[in-house]
């Protein structure tokens, strides 16, 4: 029997397809507030520590490398935090029994995070994820998480958290399909560097039956429940079309003007991963991994260490390293951060180098060092970089431990619409668009709610990306897009024609932008650009770039049919 033809949509913000039935995550115990309480509170408090001793080791296994690595060492090193165990204890105090005690105590802590906002609010799901593990050590029953039906299947969750997804690469998980979430969150960043097929932020996805054969699109953010034999064959066919790489080797538009492909890292794992793909070298090099959930930041020698690994595998390839981005959604206990009640706009990126200023110059040095010991071709940029002042500080500092190519990211609308002056002082820009946006429509990146806003086919961002091409192009000056927009093959093609010189992305997304460059020459895709910019909104953005990028291929295969 089959069912209505429902098609739901979310944000594609992984590319691919995948058909398979929907499985969704092992649900987590609700604790029980009127069970017994055990009999000695004493062991009952001590039961507590061992558990999220226990799942705080467990994090720590799962967290074997990969982008999920460095989040979920964080993750580890809250189930350690013995607040916790105080707060369940009291409970334990006042009669509750074990499970409900530490399931109430992590509640109330979520909640004090949820009020809070922005980061801290993103934090709540992860200890969550923590009680959850818990509970269910604690009553002996399976754990939450990925489920192993024995099949391909894809996954369907009201959202899911850093452990779950790290966990992904070795199941049978073909696509993920999420009720929350936006095309700059942690799913969507970690589906792309596992090359799984994702939407997000799809509410409907919630009426979905366990079991339910499900077509996902991860382009379009098209999911097709019950869909017909014809329906999966057509869209095989066409996702072989979009699959098959017809280019390799450097990213040309169909009339060769360059446009350099490369990839962004996040961790040593990440490093070794894409340097052995196709792509031009690192486009973006996020290094928070290694000051990340620690109480002391990482010596001299130990980052040149990880700084030499990075370019001895990239070889003669170029590697952008950006300088440590903390502060925010990326909080480090050592940096000593007075507390702020908008941290997204506070101390920040560059910002916290005013603060404590020897961690940026020992990191300089450390690049330095790293650069002169494997003969890398080494470019660093520095983050939130909002005012020409800060550039020129910043490339002063750099120029004086010895980089030979400073950049800044352009990810504050300040530092886009004086990019004119910006540029003076530096030698290359990457626009980093996934804060672009979020500062530029003032929605915040973590948010559930606002992904229609961080769209990056949004007008005022792609406007600001045009304004900065502009000025770079007076002072000859290379310009990247190092943010999430940058994988997305459609709007590749805008980009190259508003004068972006580089694109970098999560390495498994690289095929498809190098093919889709290939099939358009430069003035097409400047007259993509000039049509996107006139659209009304995004969606009309993005019909425009596609049914005229349909157009130039049609006229090409009747070209070539004369
Ligand atoms: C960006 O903001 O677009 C970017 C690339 O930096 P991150 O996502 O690490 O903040
Ligand atoms: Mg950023």
């Amino acid at each position: 029997m089959s069912a209505a033809f429902v098609m739901m949509t979310g944000y594609g913000v992984s590319p691919g397809l995948a058909c398979a039935p929907l499985v969704r995550m092992t649900p987590p115990v609700v604790t029980d507030p009127d069970e017994e309480p055990g009999a000695d509170p004493g062991h009952e408090v001590q039961r507590i520590r061992q558990a999220l001793t226990d799942v705080a080791a467990q994090l720590t296994v799962i967290a074997t490398g990969g982008t999920a690595g460095a989040i979920l060492e964080a993750v580890a090193a809250m189930a350690g935090d013995p607040a916790l165990v105080r707060a369940a204890a009291d409970h334990i105090g006042k009669g509750m029994a074990t499970a409900h005690s530490l399931s109430l105590a992590i509640d109330e802590y979520c909640a004090q995070l949820e009020e809070t906002g922005g980061y801290m609010a993103e934090r709540a799901a992860d200890l969550r994820d923590i009680r959850n593990r818990a509970v269910a050590l604690l009553l002996d029953v399976p754990l939450p998480g990925i489920p192993r039906p024995g099949h391909p299947f894809i996954l369907a969750a009201e959202d899911l958290s850093p452990a779950d997804t790290a966990q992904l690469a070795e199941g049978d998980v073909v696509g993920l399909l999420t009720e929350r979430g936006g095309p700059t969150g942690h799913t969507a960043i970690l589906a792309r560097s596992l090359g799984l097929p994702a939407v997000v932020g799809c509410p409907q996805a919630a009426t979905l039956p366990h079991g339910t054969l499900v077509l996902l699109d991860g382009w379009a953010g098209a999911v097709e429940p019950h869909p017909s034999a014809q329906r999966r064959q057509q869209a095989v066919e066409a996702a072989l079309v979009r699959t098959q790489p017809r280019a390799t080797g450097p990213g040309h538009t169909a009339d060769q003007h360059a446009v350099t492909l490369l990839s962004n890292i996040g961790t040593l794992a990440d490093a070794a991963r894409a340097a052995q793909a196709d792509n031009e070298g690192v486009g973006l090099f996020r290094t928070e991994f290694l000051f990340l959930s620690r109480r002391e930041p990482p010596t001299l020698e130990e980052q040149i260490q990880a700084y030499s690994q990075v370019f001895t595998a990239f070889e003669d390839r170029p590697v952008t390293v950006r300088t440590l981005d903390a502060g925010s959604d990326k909080p480090l206990p050592f940096l000593h951060l007075p507390r702020e009640d908008n941290p997204a706009l506070g101390i920040r990126g560059l910002r916290t180098a005013t603060l404590c200023p020897g961690i940026v110059e020992t990191q300089l040095q450390a690049l330095v060092t790293a650069q002169r010991r494997t003969g890398a071709r080494m470019r660093v940029m520095a983050p939130m970089v909002s005012t020409a002042e800060e550039a020129a500080e910043f490339a002063a500092l750099a120029r004086s431990c010895g980089v030979q190519t400073v950049g800044i990211m352009i990810e504050v609308p300040s530092a886009a619409l004086g990019a004119d002056r910006v540029l003076q002082h530096v030698d290359f820009v990457s626009i980093g668009t996934n804060d672009l946006s979020q500062y530029t429509l003032a929605a915040d990146r973590t948010s559930h709610t606002l992904g229609h806003l961080l769209d990056p086919w949004q007008h005022a961002l792609l406007t600001l990306v045009a304004r900065v091409c502009r000025a770079a192009a007076v002072l000859s000056r290379p310009v990247g897009v190092c943010g999430e927009a940058a994988a997305d093959p459609l709007l590749a093609l805008v980009l190259a024609g508003l004068g972006v010189s580089s694109l970098s992305m999560a390495a498994p997304a690289v095929a498809a932008v190098r093919d889709a460059l290939a099939q358009f020459t430069l003035v097409q895709c400047r007259s993509l650009a000039d049509a996107v910019l006139d659209a009304p909104g995004p969606a009309a953005a993005r019909d425009t770039a596609r049914q005229m990028s349909d157009a130039f291929r049609t006229t090409a295969h009747d070209r070539e049919g004369l």
